[in-house]
């Protein structure tokens, strides 16, 4: 067996890789532009260039591709081959430094939200040299940043980068303040935790509504279904445990530090976490693992769903995005420190993080606002739509000492002086345990729990990397002017936990009752994407993000106009096959059924006086099913008519939430009805039973 620390890494253009190959002078250069951004000299690019081709050829590459992230979510690729033709007809391969730092996709077929014409179709990906290349199914895969000509960010990238870049601004103030000059750049690292479903690829493909939208439609509830817990934990199955295996080598190839990997809560969940990256690396790479345990539950004959919620009634799937700050020094600027000063700037920047987390809730909301998480958030699931933060008792009460001027815990008689007191060991077990908070501190990060399993972190991040960046400016435009610093921190620090206390919340997040706390305390209860998302385009955010120059004004109303587009689609395509399913399969069986059973209410009764009570009962109940399931069919039918008539992108948005989303509901609950007194051999697809407890 090859060892995992040979074959690690073995596909991609890393470090190693390019010491190896590349002579000391271009690599010293490619090094530069890597760690501080600085432009590429061609000549340099040549070099990498035909480094990288031959080095990709070796592992039997024959194209190459810019590979970027549109705003559809997923990922794209044109591949384009090495080839090249010679004089004597033959051909060579070549690969110059042009090609590999600028690529010309067509961009027409990517959304831009009108931001570019399609006459003017013409979009770039320019290489982002930070991220390692790699080499996947005979391609050399360069990730890249997508732009319109005019420089405007057609991509999730390119506002992650900026937003990066403006957290290292603002964070570098900070520190210089607090006397910290070595510190060169701070980055933000951000570790996701990726839940999955895995069902049978042959039941799979029985079932239109997991073909065409990722989730089912239509299903009653098993006889079991999570209430046991005992999947959890649980021991996983050899058909499962294979898949797994197969998926950590193929991720480790690529140079992704798959590490846990566990079930979860419902039955057929389960979840993979990698050890945490630098943000823009680990979005990549999450794009990357999505990708590969598809590809690799092929193999098994299984399919991986990455649907928020493929089955109602069970729990849906989330992504866990837990992140960090820290300097090149090494200091994660989130974790408690062991001297006075250190434990000054920790509670700075927690504060800052509260502040951001409170001004910018609905920033936050809407960045994980899709058809499919709306499932997830404000229905009867954790986390809720309600943004708050946790952050254990023990960190409250220090706050809370500071806030009052009180002494902190039950010995110290003294109270809490910043920059002059230490503060007390928490005890980090405690600090993790509430799995119901969207947002918690768990000792030296915060865990957003808010995304859905299948949205680029991307977004996520871009809003809070751009939030937490802006309170920063604020708190050091304050602090540079003071000319008492610690008066001017303590003083700070005591306001912002006045201000911004109400986002903190230590409970259990599903309680109804703290729904109802929240409204009292003024915090946003943005319950779908129709309501999440147009506040992207409020002015304060507007001006929030296009001052720290994340976004400019175009591409926020861009941005708001195609995450409309595409919930009206997603939702579009569900209610279509809806009604394709109830017409062309649910609703002819259930008839059937009914038809077979009255033929032998009949049959039965021409050879004996058998009143037959429960057939005669059976039919009528199933006749007035399908009528219901009928008369729900024509409904939906008519709301989608009506939908297509609605050509502005907000408008049509709440015409989903509020007129096809509810006529939805209204068919599926005929139908589950339908299917609790229909014989298992007649119903035209596998049901839940089957699906959930079939791998
Ligand atoms: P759990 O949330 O299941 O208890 P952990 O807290 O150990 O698991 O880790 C979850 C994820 O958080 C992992 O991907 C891990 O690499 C990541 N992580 C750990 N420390 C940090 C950090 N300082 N910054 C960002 N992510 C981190
Ligand atoms: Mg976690």
């Amino acid at each position: 067996m090859e060892k995992v620390t040979e074959y690690f890494g073995s596909m991609v253009f890393d470090d190693r890789i390019m010491k190896a190959t590349l002579s000391e002078k271009v690599y010293k250069s490619l090094k530069r532009t890597i760690d501080r951004g600085t432009p590429l000299d061609i000549s340099v690019a040549n070099a990498v260039a035909a480094a990288m081709k031959d080095w990709a050829i070796e592992l039997g590459a024959t194209h190459y591709t810019h590979w970027f992230q549109p705003m559809t979510g997923v990922t794209a690729e044109k591949h384009d081959s090495f080839i090249s033709p010679a004089p004597d007809g033959r051909v060579i391969m070549e690969f110059s430094g042009k090609e590999l730092v600028k690529g010309e996709p067509d961009a027409s077929s990517f959304p831009s939200g009108g931001l570019r014409a399609t006459f003017e179709a013409r979009g770039y990906t320019a290489w982002d040299p930070t991220s390692y290349a790699f080499v996947k199914d005979g391609t050399l895969y360069i990730p890249t940043a997508f732009c319109s000509y005019t420089g405007e960010a057609l991509d999730k990238k390119v506002p992650l980068l900026r937003s990066m870049e403006a957290i290292n601004k603002q964070a570098l103030r900070i520190l210089k303040l607090f006397g910290n000059t070595k510190v060169k750049s701070v980055k933000t690292s951000v570790g996701p935790e990726q839940e999955y479903f895995l069902v049978d690829r042959d039941m799979w493909k029985q079932r239109k509504d997991l073909i065409m939208t990722g989730r089912t439609l239509f299903g009653a509830m098993p006889p079991k279904g999570q209430e046991m817990d005992d999947h959890y934990f649980g021991s996983i199955k050899p058909r499962v445990a294979e898949y797994m295996a197969d998926l950590d080598r193929e991720l480790w190839k690529l140079g992704i530090l798959a590490k846990t990997k566990h079930n979860e809560v419902a039955p057929a969940q389960h979840e993979l976490a990698p050890i945490y990256d630098t943000t823009n690396i680990a979005a990549d790479h999450n794009q990357l693992t999505m990708e590969v345990m598809q590809k690799v539950a092929q193999r098994h004959n299984l399919v991986c769903l990455l649907h928020e919620k493929p089955f109602a009634g069970v729990n849906g799937s989330g992504k866990h995005n837990n992140w960090s700050i820290s300097t090149d020094q090494g200091e994660n600027l989130l974790s408690p420190g062991e001297t006075p000063a250190e434990n000054a700037q920790f509670l700075l920047f927690l504060a800052a993080v509260i502040k951001a987390v409170d001004d910018y809730q609905d920033l936050l909301r809407l960045s994980v606002a899709t058809a499919g998480n709306d499932h997830r958030l404000g229905a009867n699931e954790a986390p809720p739509a309600v943004i708050s933060i946790f952050l254990g008792d023990e960190l409250t009460s220090v706050l809370d000492a500071i806030e009052k001027d009180k002494p902190y815990g039950g010995t110290a008689k003294e109270k809490m002086k910043l920059g002059v007191d230490v503060l007390p060991q928490f005890s980090k077990d405690s600090t993790d345990r509430n799995r119901t908070s969207p947002f918690a501190f768990t000792g030296n990060k915060f865990e957003f729990r808010m995304l859905g399993s299948s949205n680029s972190i991307s977004c996520a991040n871009i809003h809070l990397n751009a939030a937490v960046a802006e309170v920063l400016r604020q708190f050091a435009d304050k602090l540079e002017k003071s000319k008492d610093f610690n008066k001017a921190l303590h003083d700070l620090i005591k306001k912002t936990i006045k201000d911004h206390k109400r986002i903190i919340f230590n409970g259990n997040g599903y309680d109804d009752a703290w729904i109802a706390e929240a409204e009292k305390r003024g915090l946003m209860n943005l319950k779908t994407t129709a309501d999440a998302m147009p506040h992207i385009c409020d002015k304060k955010n507007v001006d929030m993000l296009t001052s720290h120059g994340i976004f400019t004004e175009a591409e926020i109303f861009s941005r708001r106009d195609i995450m409309l587009e595409n919930y009206i689609k997603t939702v579009n395509i569900e209610a279509v096959t809806m009604i394709d399913m109830a017409r062309k399969e649910i609703i002819p069986a259930v008839a059937k059924f009914a038809a077979d059973t009255a033929n032998a209410v009949a049959v039965k009764k021409s050879v004996s006086k058998a009143a037959c009570k429960y057939e005669t009962k059976l039919v009528t109940e199933l006749s007035e099913l399908i009528d219901e399931m009928d008369s729900a069919t024509a409904a939906l039918e008519k709301a989608v008519a009506k939908f297509r008539t609605i050509d502005v992108i907000v408008k049509a948005s709440e015409f989903i939430r509020d007129t096809v989303l509810p006529a939805m509901d209204k068919l599926r609950s005929a139908a589950d009805k339908a299917e609790t007194v229909t014989a298992e051999t007649y119903w035209p697809f596998p049901a839940y039973d089957k699906l959930l407890f079939g791998v």
